[in-house]
């Protein structure tokens, strides 16, 4: 909706009056707005030379894209209209692209037109906007019904008071709200807040505003957010915030020139007007309101022209200047009554008074005084209240009325306290906001830096499970690799100990492990109270065979013997080989008679053995001593040393034979 440009705000010297705009485009000249026809044209694309609604008829037929696209740059307040005959133009225009029989289409255009078409008639406006409220609501169009909500309140403002459009203004932001729509949001905001700007509450002015801008930037409406700035300036100026004031002022300006929005230039100035004599400074304040009457005119507003009037009116009363402070009331007057506006009614009252006081015209002055209060208490304006009171005793004093003038001090003594109560008020109101907004800003930096951190947590989570997943793969093939080593180390180590204690010419036991199978058989003999017989032999004339026939060939009947002697055993005996051509063969479970056999039966197999393939004529025999384990024996060394004697002295009988030895 473009309430914006639709409301006719008006100027009107501060106080009652409003010299606050309302909606996005404040303070505006009821002839509404400025622009350019040729940047509109050309935003809209026709082109065409709209200067009448029968030229309109020659085009084609209307689609509705080209009538949302119009009706959303008024909404948007895009378009600053400079005149009430170009606000008629682009409204015709906008008519001409409806299309028929499309019922939506049809009441935007209408709540367009409620907010556009009546700068000077706001008994008609008023008509207008109930109609279109009882057609909105019988459509159930809730966003028409926002928007008629809102026009019909800125004419009951025009029409009555600022406070009985409070209710028009609510019921549309609690539309808005529910259907959750920024820019309709911020425009009831904007005018809820100017009402309660004029109405003194400036806290709440600044929160409604505030949260407008919010709503605003939020939906990317930048020519109202722009146009918005001028309404927060209007209440810090009324918080007596002037620096605040001048700077939001100073912003709007600039993008007010930008826009090339005379609407709001004229606005700015009537803020600069008020902001210089507000700050006792009046004498500045007739450059920028004579700029901004000026523009009034050039726009047809009579409205803003009335307000201008009166501001200067005031101004000239704070200079003393009397006689052009009531020259500019009539001006200001005959504006107003042209356009029925009784908003300012108090204030010209009030101003009336001050002027003919001054000019020595007591009796004059106290029924101006009398009607500006009566006035004025309906809008319970406390500060122009306090200048009424202090403006009356001065004249009932004048007078010789002392009852009455006191009267009017205790009044001035009480509206001041309420005035103090309710500046702290209001500043315990935007102090907590400026808390609660403070915190909210903590808050949010909080929640964002939280929502960082939980971010890089995840992100560092997933880094880690990455580097786990890695980690377990790698670790996986490292096991398997370790197993894989691990597993060859064995049968390396396996290999090893076997060779270790294994002969390599002859492939039977060494002597360490041959040694180690006696001790344990002792035991295992022992322990079980068994038999257990051991027998050593040794080649008989060895160094001769390897002399004669050569290493090798000596080398071949160790290997023969060993093989002859190993197939002659039981499994479980146990044959190695304990020096160069020395054996001991352990046989468990063995008494010495079978150990004999055994001795025999090995001594008759090697002396058996064909080595002709060797050498010709070569035969091997073995000498064998034998002795069974003794509970006497204490160990197998002392086992070995009797076979061994044993072997002696069958070598001395002439080797080739078994000896025992008990
Ligand atoms: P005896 O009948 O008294 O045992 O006479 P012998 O010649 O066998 O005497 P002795 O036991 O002193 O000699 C052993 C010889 O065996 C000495 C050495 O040259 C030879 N010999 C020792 N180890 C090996 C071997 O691994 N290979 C060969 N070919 N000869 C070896
Ligand atoms: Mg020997
Ligand atoms: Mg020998």
């Amino acid at each position: 909706m473009c309430t914006v440009l639709a409301r006719q705000q008006r100027v009107g010297p501060d106080t009652a009056g409003r010299d606050l705009a309302c909606c996005p485009l404040p303070a505006h000249p009821e002839g509404e707005c400025l622009s350019e026809y040729r940047s509109l044209s050309s935003i809209v694309g026709l082109g065409l030379a709209l200067a009448s609604v029968s030229s309109l008829a020659a085009l084609p037929a209307p689609s509705g894209s080209d009538f949302d696209r119009l009706a959303d740059q008024l909404d948007n307040s895009e378009l600053a209209l400079a005149s009430a005959a170009e606000t008629a133009n682009i409204l015709a225009r906008l008519h001409a692209l409806l299309p028929s029989d499309d019922e939506v289409r049809g009441l935007r255009y209408r709540y367009l037109n409620c907010y556009l078409a009546f700068p000077n008639d706001a008994t008609a406006g008023f008509a207008y906007a109930e109609q279109g409220l009882q057609d909105a609501l019988r459509s159930d169009d809730k966003a028409a019904e926002a928007n008629f909500d809102f026009c019909r309140g800125q004419y009951r403002e025009t029409l009555r008071t600022p406070s009985a459009a409070l209710a028009d203004y609510d019921a549309g932001i609690e539309l808005a709200r529910h259907l959750e729509d920024a820019r309709l949001l911020g425009d009831g905001l904007v005018a809820r807040g100017a009402v309660q700007s004029l109405l003194g509450e400036q806290a709440k002015a600044l929160l409604d505003f505030l949260e407008a801008q919010r709503s605003y930037d939020g939906a990317r409406k930048e020519a109202a957010s722009e146009l918005n700035l001028l309404n927060i300036a209007t209440a810090y100026r009324r918080l007596g915030e002037f620096e605040k004031a001048r700077g939001y002022l100073e912003q709007s300006r600039t993008f007010a020139a930008q826009r090339g929005d005379t609407s709001t230039l004229l606005a700015v100035d009537m803020q600069f007007g008020f902001l210089a004599f507000e700050n006792n400074d009046a004498a500045h304040a007739h450059a920028p309101l004579q700029h901004a009457l000026e523009l009034a005119r050039q726009m047809g507003d009579r409205g803003n022209a009335g307000a201008a009037l009166l501001a200067q009116a005031q101004a000239y009363n704070i200079e003393r200047k009397y006689r052009q402070a009531i020259e500019a009331l009539r001006q200001s007057e005959l504006e107003q009554t042209a356009i029925s506006d009784n908003s300012n009614e108090g204030m010209n009252h009030l101003q009336y008074g001050i002027a003919h006081a001054g000019m020595g015209l007591q009796a004059e002055a106290l029924k101006d005084f009398d009607a500006a209060e009566r006035s004025l208490a309906s809008g319970n304006n406390l500060r122009y209240l306090a200048q009424l009171h202090a403006a009356r005793a001065v004249s009932y004093e004048a007078l010789g009325k002392t009852d009455a003038a006191l009267t009017d001090l205790k009044r001035l003594l009480e509206t001041n306290e309420a005035l103090e109560q309710k500046s702290r008020a209001e500043y315990t109101v935007l102090l907590s906001y400026q808390f609660d907004s403070a915190r909210r800003d903590l808050e949010n930096r909080r929640l964002a830096a939280d929502k960082v951190m939980k971010e890089q947590e995840l992100v560092a989570l997933e880094r880690i499970r990455q580097w786990q997943a890695l980690a377990i793969v790698l670790g996986s093939l490292l096991l398997l690799l370790l197993a894989w080593f691990a597993l060859r180390q064995f049968y390396k180590m396996r290999t090893l100990s076997t060779l270790a204690m294994t002969d390599p010419l002859t492939g039977v036991a060494n002597r360490r492990r041959v040694e180690h199978a006696t001790s344990q058989a002792i035991r295992q003999a022992r322990a079980e109270s068994r038999d257990m017989t051991i027998l050593t032999f040794d080649i008989d004339h060895f160094k001769r065979i390897n002399d004669n026939y050569g290493h090798e060939v000596g080398d071949q009947i160790l290997v023969r013997v060993t093989s002859t002697c190993q197939a002659a055993l039981r499994q479980f005996d146990q044959l190695g080989r304990t020096g160069g051509e020395e054996f001991l063969v352990v046989l468990p479970d063995t008494r010495l008679e079978a150990g004999m056999q055994v001795a025999e039966r090995l001594c008759a197999n090697v002396a058996g053995l064909k080595l002709d393939d060797l050498a010709v004529g070569l035969t091997v025999s073995i000498s064998l001593g034998v002795t069974q384990l003794k509970p006497a024996d204490s160990g197998m060394r002392a086992l070995v040393r009797r076979a061994d004697v044993a072997l002696y002295r069958a070598k001395n009988n002439g080797r080739n034979r078994v000896e025992a030895e008990i």
